[in-house]
């Protein structure tokens, strides 16, 4: 089979980390009878320089094209003090909606080798996959300035529906069956008229699966659950900024933010994977960014996109014997570059 893999390499460290995993793909894809091929998407900060425009149309239309997207990251303080609907980040945005990606897969895992690097002195087992609305709230609700008498106000707006809520609850109730089944719903129902419509519908949706136990949870203790016991948790759903905020807060409890992917799925086979992290200029071009969250969102790729699981896997037992054998980069206490880690993975695959 040929995968068409569009890649947007992005800013900072994103061309450096897209590059390690594409070596990896191709090298597990090596006598598989599969082969990947290529289409560069530029966006992000890159697309502002080269076209004034965060997200072109024709790569839009390249990426409607392509089985899939690999992301590095996009930003960089470069474009800090462009206008908001100018900076890079709003390529993520429109590429999500373009694409009718609306539910974020992030898994949060331990890799046992990095047991001394979690914050957390005694966890056990922290296997937990944060399901995040992707394609609605207060990222894409109504924004704005007025002038009022005490200077000028802002605001911006969270916004959800039934069909949007229960979308997304019912990915997380899927992921559930397949895994512990336990969902935990995240609002701030207390407070927010948005959050007690999400509640509804999650608790509606919870009697569609039975055999998953549900709970909600208020996002202050959730933040405050996931240091203090992130073993309660097996699927967590929530909203599109709850879930962007808990997922970074819950990537503390891996080791480094440098080691957790992404997938980003919609009503087809086609995604985006990219890692959480975002472009970390304070590293970029000085070959010491970590590349697993990539090669860990290219396995993701190779699951959910083209159902070759036992590639996925192949990948996911060469990071984690590497790992295993101290083969470290700095943020995980370890001193190997980014080429570095890259070669030994290439050598366990
Ligand atoms: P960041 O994730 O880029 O960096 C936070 C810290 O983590 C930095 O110290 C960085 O060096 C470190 N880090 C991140 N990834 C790493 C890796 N793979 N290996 C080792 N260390 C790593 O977050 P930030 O500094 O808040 O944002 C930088 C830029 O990235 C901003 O312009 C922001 O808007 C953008 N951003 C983009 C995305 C995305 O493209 N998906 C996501 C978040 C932030």
């Amino acid at each position: 089979m040929e995968l068409k893999i569009g890649l947007v390499k992005g800013d900072g460290i994103g061309p450096e980390i897209v590059d390690c995993a594409v070596k990896v793909l191709n090298k597990a894809l090596d006598n598989s009878g599969h082969y990947a091929v290529y289409e560069e998407l530029c966006a992000g900060g890159t697309a502002i320089d080269k076209y004034d425009v965060p997200l072109p149309a024709v790569t839009v239309e390249k990426a409607l094209k392509c089985d899939s997207i690999l992301l590095g990251a996009v930003g960089g303080p470069k474009w800090d003090t462009l206008p908001g609907h100018l900076r890079p980040e709003r390529a993520l945005l429109g590429l999500r909606k373009e694409l009718g990606l609306y539910a974020n897969i992030r898994p949060v895992k331990l890799f046992p080798a990095l047991k001394d690097r979690c914050l957390l002195k005694d966890a056990a087992k922290i296997d937990i996959v944060i399901v995040r609305e992707l394609t609605g709230g207060i990222y894409f609700g109504q924004r704005g300035r007025n002038q009022t008498e005490y200077g000028i106000e802002a605001y911006d707006t969270e916004t959800y529906n039934e069909m949007e809520i229960e979308r997304i609850g019912r990915v997380a109730f899927e992921y559930a069956m397949k895994r512990r089944k336990k969902v935990t719903s995240i609002d701030k129902a207390n407070v927010l008229e948005s959050s007690r419509l999400w509640r509804e519908v999650m608790h509606n949706l919870s009697k569609q699966y039975p055999l998953v136990e549900y709970n909600d949870m208020l996002v202050d203790n959730a933040a405050m659950q996931l240091i203090r016991n992130p073993e309660q948790f097996d699927v967590i759903v929530a909203s599109n900024m709850f879930g962007d905020i808990l997922s970074d807060e819950a990537s503390q409890l891996t080791g480094s933010i440098g080691m957790l992917p992404s997938a980003s799925l919609g009503n087809t086979k086609r995604g985006l994977y990219e890692p959480i992290h975002g472009s970390a200029p304070d590293i970029a071009g000085k070959n010491l960014a970590n590349p697993i969250a990539t090669i860990l969102s290219v396995s993701m790729m190779l699951s959910y996109s083209f159902d070759l699981d036992v590639i996925a896997k192949k990948i996911d037992t060469a990071v984690e014997k590497t790992l295993r054998n101290r083969y470290l980069t700095k943020d995980i206490g370890g001193d190997l570059t980014t080429d570095q880690i890259t070669e030994k993975i290439l050598e366990y695959l």
